[in-house]
């Protein structure tokens, strides 16, 4: 397989490039990890961001012109993706759900009016989405969501409870994965709605997470009414739609993370020059060496593999359980790739950003308290474990999972 790009993609890239810098914010540095002060100055710089890409014709790529994209390839949209990784991926973030799981889950599965509302919306950030599938008793066990939506006069009367959902203290759409039928095994019982977070009746309530920030979220939903219409797919057909969904959030994701793992792995191997233990610089030490070939080597194959399911979806394929091989991956080696960084810093591991010691201005204390979740979100790695035994080696179920599934 070869892994580089063609003359015209090559041109591509280099065109948009030339964009990029001209359209970063005034004080961008590429060399620091830029954390925002609150969510909303987050949102803001997302959302102009945003805005400018879809303006100048990036964003939406490969989805069809009529639903404000523009109609090019799935190769386009990861090289400008990639692109952006490598260089501002702070100011994506917050489209993390809008892109990775709510636009291509519309775009599958929505109905013709759904698809013309929303795609555009999403495309040039008017509208940021949130994910509302994980309950206080359903996490990995998304099956027993228990939100109830009860119809009621062209409308679903929709009330329970959310957690850990991120970005909902900014987001304006949620994808809401809810119980219509209690009666039905618990796998049929559930449908797929798209909820309006301005509705009367939706609480939120950041959570504070160990960096310091608040991107998650509790939600709560009292006798909140969302139209017949924000149903997506069949009533019943929730779980499959949040299979796709949460399929697509693995799918995309490798390369994308790859480019922006790739960027730290730089500043770390800065860092190594220009840091010294026992008064040499750490660079020259050979157990920091093999560490930081071992973390470039992690990147490489989180790279690699996300190749390797893009020129499946570029075949015309939709993603499979072995996306979870990417996750576990991704997730995996960020939380490596960080640990050697702290490892490096010795004593000063302990500084945070702000302070006159702290080294790459806090960058990789941030980073490595941020990682601890990344072998929890989108499913844990014991999750990723079993789909990949059962759904892409053909293993024998797991037994407990089943019976719960099942509701017996
Ligand atoms: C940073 C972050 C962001 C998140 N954002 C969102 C969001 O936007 N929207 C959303 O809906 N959710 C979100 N989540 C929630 C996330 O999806 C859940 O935390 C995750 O699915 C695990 O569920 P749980 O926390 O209920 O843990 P549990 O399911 O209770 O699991 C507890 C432990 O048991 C293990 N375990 C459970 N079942 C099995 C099994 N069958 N076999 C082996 N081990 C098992 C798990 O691996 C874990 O170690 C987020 C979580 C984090 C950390």
């Amino acid at each position: 397989m070869d892994f580089r790009f063609t003359p015209e993609e090559q041109a591509y890239k280099s065109e948009f490039m030339t964009w990029l810098e001209k359209n970063l914010p005034l004080d961008w540095d590429t060399s620091t990890y830029r954390v925002y002060h609150s969510m909303e100055e987050w949102a803001q710089a997302h959302r102009d961001f945003q805005r400018r890409l879809y303006e100048a014709g990036y964003e939406g790529l490969h989805y069809p012109k009529e639903y404000g994209g523009q109609g090019l390839t799935l190769m386009h949209q990861l090289i400008v993706a990639e692109s952006i990784a490598a260089t501002c991926i702070e100011l994506k973030l917050p489209g993390v759900i809008s892109f990775g799981m709510a636009a291509p889950t519309i775009f599958l599965c929505g109905t013709e009016e759904q698809k013309r509302r929303f795609l555009p919306k999403t495309f040039d950030g008017t509208y940021i989405w949130c994910q509302g599938f994980s309950e206080p008793n359903a996490g990995s066990d998304v099956v027993n969501v228990s939100t109830r939506a009860v119809k009621d006069n062209g409308h679903y009367l929709v009330n329970g409870q959310k957690i850990w959902t991120s970005f909902a203290n900014i987001a304006d759409w949620c994808i809401l994965l809810v119980r219509t039928d209690p009666a039905a095994l618990k796998h049929k019982g559930l449908s797929y709605l798209l909820l309006d977070m301005k509705s009367p009746g939706v609480e939120v309530r950041p959570i504070r997470q160990m960096t310091g920030d608040s991107d998650f979220n509790e939600v709560f939903l009292e006798d909140v009414r969302v139209p017949e219409d924000m149903l997506v797919g069949e009533e019943g057909q929730g779980w499959r739609i949040a299979i796709t969904t949460l399929m697509f959030e693995r799918a995309m994701g490798d390369t994308i993370s790859a480019a922006w793992f790739l960027r730290n792995v730089h500043s770390m191997i800065d860092m190594a020059r220009h840091t010294k233990r026992s008064g040499r610089p750490v660079i020259q030490n050979p157990v920091f060496r093999q560490q930081l070939a071992q973390a470039y080597i992690d990147v490489m194959m989180l790279k690699c593999h996300g190749y390797r399911s893009l020129s499946q979806l570029l075949k015309g394929g939709i993603p499979g359980p072995e996306g979870s091989i990417g996750k576990l991956l991704w997730s995996e080696a960020n939380q490596r790739i960080c640990r050697t960084a702290l490892s490096m810093e010795g004593p000063f591991s302990q500084i945070m950003g702000g302070s006159p010691w702290s080294v790459q201005d806090g960058m990789w204390q941030y980073l490595f308290l941020r990682s601890k979740g990344n072998t929890i979100e989108g499913g844990t790695s014991e999750i990723q474990l079993n789909i990949i035994g059962e759904r892409v080696l053909g293993l024998p179920k797991d037994i407990t999972r089943v019976a719960r599934i099942e509701g017996s």
